[in-house]
Parts: C-alpha cells; sequence; structure tokens
C-alpha cells in the first residue's frame, strides 16, 4: 500500500475512512473480506490472507498443500494432522496455529525435512517455528510421506489445524 493511501486512512474519521477504502479497493490497491465476522474488513492487495481471520480473497481458509508427485494417502495425512495438534495443545506460549508448513530440504531419507524452517500461520500473519520434532512421530510421519510422495527440493508442505 503506498505510504500516502495508508495515511489517508489514518487521518480520515471513520465515514471518510470508508470512502478511502472503497476507493482504494476499486482502484486496486486494497481487498476487502469477505467474512461478516472479521475484525479487518480492508487489507493490502499484496496480502494473499486476510490479517484478521486468515481467509483468502475468495473467503477461503488456508487450504492443505501436498507436496510431491502423488496424492499423500489420506490415513497419514489425517495422522499428520492430528499429532501436530496434539504437539500444540501440550506446547506452552505458542497457540495452535491455524496451519502450519514444513519445508522439504534435501535428499536425504534420514531427514529430509527442516526443522529450523517450519512456519505457523495464524491468519495472515506468519511466524517462523523451532522446536524438536526431530525424532517425534511428527517426523516419523513427516518421513513416510516423503517416501510416499517423493516431494521435490523446497517443495512445501501445509497442513490446516482445526479450529
Ligand atoms: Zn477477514
Amino acid at each position: 500500500m503506498p505510504n500516502e493511501l495508508a495515511l489517508l486512512i489514518e487521518h480520515s474519521d471513520a465515514a471518510g475512512r470508508a470512502v478511502v477504502q472503497e476507493a482504494a479497493v476499486t482502484a486496486g490497491l486494497m481487498w476487502k473480506c469477505r467474512a461478516r465476522s472479521c475484525p479487518t474488513t480492508y487489507n493490502r492487495i499484496g496480502e494473499p490472507l486476510c490479517r484478521g481471520c486468515g481467509r483468502d480473497r475468495k473467503g477461503r481458509f488456508l487450504p492443505d498443500l501436498q507436496p510431491g508427485l502423488y496424492a499423500v494417502p489420506d490415513e497419514l495425512w489425517e495422522q499428520l494432522r492430528t499429532e501436530v495438534v496434539q504437539h500444540f495443545a501440550g506446547e506452552q506460549g505458542t497457540p495452535t496455529p491455524d496451519a502450519v508448513t514444513f519445508l522439504w530440504e534435501c535428499e536425504s531419507r534420514t531427514e529430509p525435512w527442516s526443522f529450523t524452517e517450519v512456519v505457523l500461520h495464524y491468519g495472515g500473519r506468519q511466524e517462523k517455528y523451532q522446536t524438536a520434532f526431530a525424532g517425534t512421530e511428527i517426523a516419523e510421519l513427516l518421513k513416510e510421506i516423503a517416501l510416499a510422495v517423493e516431494p521435490n527440493y523446497l517443495d512445501n508442505l501445509r497442513i490446516g489445524l482445526p479450529r
């Protein structure tokens, strides 16, 4: 968003702000969140997900993203989702994210996933996350998934968590 637009919004009263934001949508500088319950109505055009609720421009939540050439067996995928949910349920100080992205890092079959570049998604906001996933059930499941789907270098795996 150009700074001038941010300034204009900041210095407008409520009525003026609505006019400016609608004009920005028309001009293609902002987009409007479709969720009625969302606290954030307008987002910058460069933001793929709403800052308030994490939905995209079509009103969808962050979808699962499977890596590789083949579909991950459903059972394996749901098992991973369950384990990730449980991990965050037991984690102090880290709220359960809306989704988690794991990055496929190398050709090594022993530890192919990067655990130093795990990304947590909270709505449209992303946070880096470092934890000891190595040696856990989650790491085992990721390894099984890698064997099943053969990800490409730097393929992402994103798993959405129920809310
Ligand atoms: Zn929203």
